[in-house]
């Protein structure tokens, strides 16, 4: 065998054993049989001395809600219990993670920009601690009043997440809230709203049984939002205002 025949075939080989890792990790976490891990690496998105502070106090305990809400959540639709999920707090990254592609771009921007991001998480992480985890950089930024941050997102290969957040404590329950959908996205929930923001009628509204349907008490979390009407909707202020819908509850195989 000629030398570059070896090496397309190590290369082949090298890929193979990556696309049967992310096939294995996918399968793993929404098993539900074994503990799922969510690690939250904070990223510091701007050089302001809030974030800076900010950053600096966090610990575990200010995103154990989300590990809660999954369990209470899956209660409604498994007869077994799914096993613990525990949110741990990762060291402080550095470097940003690579910008998404805005505006139109084509499918190979989006290709490029997903292995761009891994390739991110692979320096960024420790590799074998971080197989079957969910990995969550979450940006935080001092934010300014009215300008909206960057669109946070989750991926299910690889099982990573990026998230924008604002580095206030009278946040966290909110930026626990986008967490959480994220995190649901990585094990496969589509989003539920509309081109205008609204949650879809009816798997996005959080009781789709509920007569009359409008005002709803409670946000499906992958839509996002509460709905007063269906041409209104509310941010809601925590996860204690969420559930996870029949259709996400479907989608991440509960
Ligand atoms: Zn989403």
């Amino acid at each position: 065998m000629s030398f570059r025949a070896f090496r397309i075939l190590v290369l082949l080989g090298l890929l193979a054993l990556a696309a049967g890792v992310t096939w294995w990790e996918g399968a793993a976490v929404t098993s539900w049989k074994r503990p799922l891990e969510i690690v939250v690496y904070p990223v510091k998105g701007d050089g302001s001395e809030a974030v800076q502070r900010y950053v600096d106090g966090l610990t575990a305990e200010r995103f154990r809600e989300i590990g809660v809400f999954l369990r209470e959540q899956s209660e409604r639709y498994r007869i077994e219990k799914i096993a613990p999920v525990t949110v741990a707090l990762g060291k402080p990254v550095r470097k940003l993670p690579p910008p998404r592609p805005e505006g139109r771009h084509s499918a190979l921007d989006a290709v490029l920009w997903s292995l761009k991001l891994r390739y991110y998480a692979f320096k960024a992480t420790p590799f074998f601690d971080s197989l079957g985890t969910v990995r969550l950089f979450v940006v935080y930024r001092e934010g300014e009043e009215g300008k909206a941050l960057e669109h946070s997102l989750g991926l299910r290969k690889g099982l990573l997440g990026v998230v924008h957040a604002y580095a206030a404590p009278k946040q966290d329950a909110q930026n626990n809230v986008v967490i959480a959908h994220e995190l649901l996205h990585t094990l496969g929930a589509t989003d539920k709203y509309d081109g205008a923001g609204m949650p879809v009628r009816p798997e996005g509204l959080g009781d789709p049984d509920r007569d009359p349907p409008y005002p709803q008490q409670t946000a499906e979390i992958m839509a996002g939002r509460v709905a007063r009407s269906p041409t209104e909707a509310a941010i809601p202020d925590s996860l204690a205002a969420c559930v996870v819908g029949y259709k996400t509850a479907f989608e991440i195989k509960w």
